[in-house]
């Protein structure tokens, strides 16, 4: 990725789970850690936890994340922020439609910022913010996952309650459910409409 020089940038990235997004994430932070660059990495406030989070890949790299708002994440942000050349946002996903403009604002001040989240919703639609994002962003990384069924490249998130695929008129984020999420393709990829 090249230097910055007058402006920033956006950059995504995005897939269904179990793609390696965080990890790439983590992968990002970490070669900018090592050119000197100051990193911030911010994770949205899903259950009304705030304070700093950890962000990690089941790979074991971490990194200490601040929880904002989901609805409003700029101010906490900005709290936070310091002069950091690269701002980085996990979970997108399950932030509201003001996290584009808080990742515009950020590049226009010349920040690098990464932003990684799933694109799709458990019944394949897409999953706002992250198309905005997409749209807006300089570059984009989507990843694939394998499928657990058929052992394809998945981009799907299957969503199962008790085992069975999750009913199309669940909500789309449930915080605290027993469910279980797993990667598929396309074609093994089911939601429930009966
Ligand atoms: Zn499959």
């Amino acid at each position: 990725m090249h230097a910055i020089t007058q402006s920033g940038w956006v950059e995504v990235v995005t897939g269904c789970m179990f793609s390696g997004k965080t990890e790439e994430l983590l992968r990002r932070l970490r070669r900018a850690e090592i050119a000197g660059q100051d990193v911030a990495a911010f994770t949205p406030a899903i259950d009304d936890r705030y304070g700093t989070a950890t962000i990690g890949s089941h790979a074991g790299r971490r990194i200490e994340a601040t929880v904002v708002d989901t609805e409003d994440p700029l101010p906490g942000m900005r709290d936070q922020l310091n002069g950091e050349d690269v701002v980085a946002v996990d979970e997108a996903n399950f932030f509201g439609p003001a996290l584009l403009d808080a990742c515009e604002t950020l590049a226009a001040e010349g920040r690098r910022v990464v932003v990684s989240g799933t694109d799709q919703t458990f019944r394949g639609e897409p999953f706002h913010p992250l198309p905005a994002l997409i749209a807006t962003a300089e570059y984009v990384e989507k990843l694939q996952a394998i499928c657990t069924q058929c052992g394809e490249p998945a981009t799907r998130n299957q969503r199962l309650v008790d085992g069975d695929p999750a009913h199309v008129d669940d909500p789309t984020v449930v915080v605290g459910a027993d469910e279980a999420y797993e990667a598929r393709c396309r074609s093994c990829h089911t939601v429930r409409r009966d």
